[in-house]
């Protein structure tokens, strides 16, 4: 059997697509917090591809000149979370989606191998969480760096690891350690921590924008290159 891996993986646009939900609930949550919907105009355009919560949340707080206590922060993310909870258990129907061949691919890693699965994600933990429950994984992960621990992507590697090594008593090295994700940020953010960068072109970014940033792996998808992602786990 080949070493045992940190397998760390993003969640929208690479486990799953919540189909606007997720851009929604940020939205209405922000709202709703500060009472701003006499502002809403003012709403910028958010671009959610690989950002985390926590950058989202300097941007918004520094455009609407809040103050960025952590009262305030809890608050937003206490209620951007229920209406995440609401809006996607309410979602219109055909919206939102597991990613295809992503569940058997979990399946697999989980009973077939001893692999560590965990979560690297822009998503608050909470909102990671539920987001993976309500598409159908719960129990796949029990750890990962998120949204809420650091505002920069970037930052988060070193946090995964540093949680995956306390938890199972592994000191795992940089070169066991692959980043999954859809986005030039998630590259990013495994080549800050010397991880292999694995993008997935099935989120919002082409395959060809991905090929040009050079990541150790590149699959088109999860379901018909799923042999091809298992043996780059065995072949080293
Ligand atoms: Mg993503």
């Amino acid at each position: 059997m080949s070493r045992q891996k940190l397998l760390l993986f993003d969640i929208d646009g690479t486990l799953l697509d919540t189909g606007g939900a997720g851009l929604r609930s940020l939205k209405q949550g922000f709202i709703d917090a500060f009472d701003l919907a006499h502002r809403e105009a003012e709403f910028p355009r958010l671009d959610l591809a690989g950002t985390t919560d926590g950058s989202i949340v300097d941007a918004l707080f520094a455009l609407f000149e809040l103050e960025k206590t952590a009262d305030n922060i809890e608050e937003f993310y206490s209620i951007y979370h229920s209406h995440l909870e609401t809006g996607l258990a309410n979602r219109p129907a055909g919206e939102g989606r597991r990613l295809p061949g992503v569940k058997r691919l979990l399946t697999h890693l989980r009973n077939e191998t001893d692999h560590v699965l965990g979560l690297l994600t822009g998503n608050i933990a909470r909102g990671a969480f539920t987001k993976v429950e309500v598409f159908g994984m719960p129990g796949f992960f029990e750890f990962g760096a998120f949204g809420d621990d650091h505002p920069d992507r970037n930052k988060l590697g070193p946090i995964a690891i540093a949680r995956a090594n306390e938890r199972f008593g592994i000191q795992f090295h940089s070169n066991d350690v692959y980043i999954i994700g859809d986005t030039p940020k998630d590259i990013a953010c495994a080549r800050a921590c010397n991880a292999k960068a694995v993008a997935v072109a099935t989120g919002s970014v082409s395959e060809a924008e991905l090929v040009a940033l050079n990541p150790c792996f590149l699959f088109t998808d999860l379901k018909y290159q799923r042999e091809a992602f298992l043996e780059m786990l065995a072949a080293d």
